[in-house]
């Protein structure tokens, strides 16, 4: 704990790519346990692989958390009382501790590099919130190939420090008190617990995630599909889904519920509760939780999050009002997993374009337009375009003319939307409302 007995917890990405699933999963579990606890969220960018690392990256990883809601109260752009936050900034640091451990023959040089000797006989016990108590022994915490111990180089030959090194060294200074990260980094541990142990510094507590696995059961990598968080944006999923599903891998509320926002989560997140099993990523149980999202979003957001897939499809959305578009998405319901699918699903909503590319009205024949034109000649006059008043018209019509009620209703539903489900037909014919619906009549030849 720190001086106020507060969690600090950090984020260290390394600027070497977009955030991708596994660093989203990992600053999320950190975000949540200050955020749960009143603790500082910090965000640390790990630049010391400068061949690597770019400024660019650097803003896409910080976009990355900014469209995921996740905060954070210190950081590069933001300074705080632990600045510089990142490495590249902060390379007198690391060179005064290895004067450090020079001094007190802990370190020596060797062809320009440091190295930290690993001392023999140290019986180091890990205790992991997540993976329990880890023991192991000094000569085992950083072995070469042939199983020989290895000393630890903490600065490179090019005087640039080691990530063993100046993590340590930056959780040190930074008086962060809980390092949660990825489960691949518990190798490391032991060997940043020597270097804590040499400095005479105190640990923190250490919490490593769970892994994540793909559908196959193998390590999440890019043969499983899209891997930045803003990938899935792309494709068609809510920043409040990716957090509530990233949220449950490795971990849930409890009482089975399983569609939460960050309010619910960062008040009963129990890092405790955190489950070692590997979590694996379900493309089907993010599609049903982006539809339980989409499903309680607000209809003004949605047409918000909506319209620039519209735009993507090459329909032009700013051509109606808000009211309708609004209105049309109501309509629409629960239909669409993804807000993509949602947009191409109600694309005729917003323009006749797609209806004409997908429909052609060639199944039709003459015989079934001619009762056809009748109908909806009558059918365009009724007094109030109103659904319910249409579907009894349409009803009463057909009984007259002994015409079963879905030869009329199917060639609408085609003229209307090019598919062949749809909300209920009158509803749309009625917000499509009467010039419309003329119009696509009329270019069907439904219609004289
Ligand atoms: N930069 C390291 C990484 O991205 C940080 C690991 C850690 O949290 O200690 O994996």
């Amino acid at each position: 704990m720190d001086k106020d007995g507060k969690v600090r917890a950090r984020f260290a990405p390394s600027p070497t790519g977009a955030l991708h699933i596994g660093g989203a999963h990992t600053a999320l579990f950190n975000w949540l346990w200050a955020r749960r606890t009143g603790g500082t969220f910090i965000l640390r960018i790990e630049d010391s692989d400068a061949e690597r690392s770019t400024a660019g990256y650097e803003d896409t990883i910080m976009d990355g958390l900014r469209w995921l809601g996740l905060d954070w109260d210190e950081g590069p752009d933001k300074g705080g009382g632990y600045a510089p936050y990142r490495q590249s900034e902060r390379m007198s640091v690391y060179r005064k501790y290895a004067d450090e451990l020079l001094e007190k023959g802990l370190a020596y040089r060797d062809d320009g590099a440091v190295i930290f000797k690993v001392p023999s006989g140290v019986s180091l016990l890990m205790r992991d919130a997540i993976y329990g108590d880890i023991k192991i022994q000094s000569e085992k915490a950083s072995v070469s190939q042939d199983g020989s111990v290895k000393d630890i180089v903490i600065i490179k030959r090019d005087g640039m420090p080691t990530y063993n090194y100046a993590v340590v060294v930056d959780d040190h200074e930074m008086d962060i008190n809980w390092v949660i990260r990825g489960e691949d980094h518990i190798s490391n541990t032991p060997k940043q617990m020597l270097l804590y142990r040499a400095f005479g510094w105190d640990m923190p507590n250490f919490a490593h995630l769970p892994m994540i696995l793909g559908k196959d059961k193998k390590k999440l990598s890019k043969r499983h599909g899209a891997t930045s968080v803003f990938e899935y944006g792309d494709l068609g999923y809510l920043p409040d889904s990716i957090f509530n599903f990233l949220a449950l891998l490795g971990w849930s509320p409890g009482g089975g519920a399983e569609i939460f926002d960050r309010n619910v989560a960062s008040e009963s997140f129990e890092l405790s509760k955190v489950t070692k099993k590997p979590a694996v990523f379900d493309i089907d149980k993010l599609n049903f939780v982006n539809q339980e999202h989409l499903k309680i979003m607000d209809p003004a957001v949605k047409k918000k999050i909506i319209e620039p897939f519209w735009v993507k499809l090459g329909l032009s959305p700013e051509k109606h009002s808000d009211q309708y578009l609004m209105d049309a998405l109501v309509l629409m319901g629960a239909r669409g997993r993804t807000t993509r699918e949602l947009a191409e699903f109600s694309d005729y909503f917003v323009s006749f374009a797609p209806v004409k590319a997908r429909y052609d009205a060639s199944e039709v024949g003459f015989e079934q337009r001619e009762p056809l034109k009748k109908f909806f000649a009558a059918f365009m006059g009724i007094p109030n375009w109103d659904a319910e008043e249409m579907e009894a018209f349409a009803r009463n019509w057909c009984r007259a003319n002994g015409t079963p009620l879905k030869e009329i209703a199917l060639p609408l539903r085609w003229a209307m939307t090019g598919r062949k489900v749809s909300p209920g037909i009158f509803e749309v014919v009625q917000l499509l409302g009467p010039d419309e619906c003329q119009t696509r009549l009329k270019y069907y030849g439904f219609l004289e």
